[in-house]
């Protein structure tokens, strides 16, 4: 009898100790997590745009954009669904604005025998109009890494050479986050940008010093939380078609 008492004594106090330690195994149901439910959003076939994406250019007008210099219409030339910089009408920049972005849009280089470096077919993408990634032709032509093809301009050499021949479509997925500022003026976040060439992964989440400078450091200044997208005139023919973006909050 002692011995039928004291067994059972010491098993419930293993069941006691078992359980407060978690031997006793957890159900997967509690480790599902069934809210927030994801949007639905239906993909592009390729590289068309989801049905959740703000159309930019698709081809047929200009309408999201306008001339970057004094909101006027834009000069550049729409032809075969493509936007064509024209040489110094100036840049172009969406009418809208957007702070965190995933963005897509497709680019060509013109073939430009006897142009060289950042000469040969250059323009650029500026996330806010501020942070440059760079549209060059960096298909066997040299120039400084940090200024070739898919570089944050002047801050970020790409991970790898994915450039196409000039003359050949290409593509850039970029997801940028926008930087944050304090309400002193301090940048409590800085930029953020991840850039896949070709859907070949460039940068991954790398941190913006400043806006985009030609000369010198870059550094920042409190700016608004949404600005438009720019696009460059550099002088080159380069053309554009298939832009569109999501706003996201990252
Ligand atoms: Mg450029």
């Amino acid at each position: 009898m002692f011995y039928k008492v004291f067994f059972t004594i010491c098993f419930a106090c293993f069941g006691v100790i078992c359980i407060g330690q978690g031997v006793v195994k957890d159900k997967p149901e509690q480790t599902e997590v069934w809210e927030p439910v994801p949007e639905k959003v239906v993909p592009g076939v390729h590289t068309a745009a989801p049905s959740d994406a703000i159309i930019l250019f698709d081809g047929t007008n200009l309408d999201a954009w306008e001339k970057e210099s004094d909101d006027g219409m834009v000069g550049w030339l729409l032809k075969d669904g493509a936007m064509i910089v024209k040489p110094g009408s100036g840049g172009i920049k969406t009418k809208a604005s957007f702070g965190d972005v995933q963005l897509h849009l497709e680019w060509l280089c013109p073939v430009n025998v006897g142009k060289e470096g950042q000469g040969y077919s250059n323009s650029g993408v500026f996330l806010m109009g501020k942070y440059e990634v760079q549209v060059l032709n960096s298909y066997e032509n040299k120039t400084y890494p940090n200024g070739q093809a898919g570089s944050i301009y002047k801050q970020h050499i790409p991970m790898v050479n994915a450039s196409k021949p000039p003359g050949e479509w290409q593509s850039y997925d970029i997801i940028f986050k926008a930087p944050v500022f304090g309400k002193l003026g301090n940048v409590r976040e800085k930029a953020r940008v991840t850039v896949f060439h070709n859907g070949v992964l460039l940068h991954h989440n790398a941190i913006l010093e400043g806006p985009t400078v030609y000369i010198g450091d870059p550094k920042y200044a409190v700016h608004a939380d949404k600005l438009p997208i720019m696009l460059q005139d550099h002088g080159d023919k380069v053309r554009f078609r298939n832009i569109w973006l999501r706003e996201i909050e990252l």
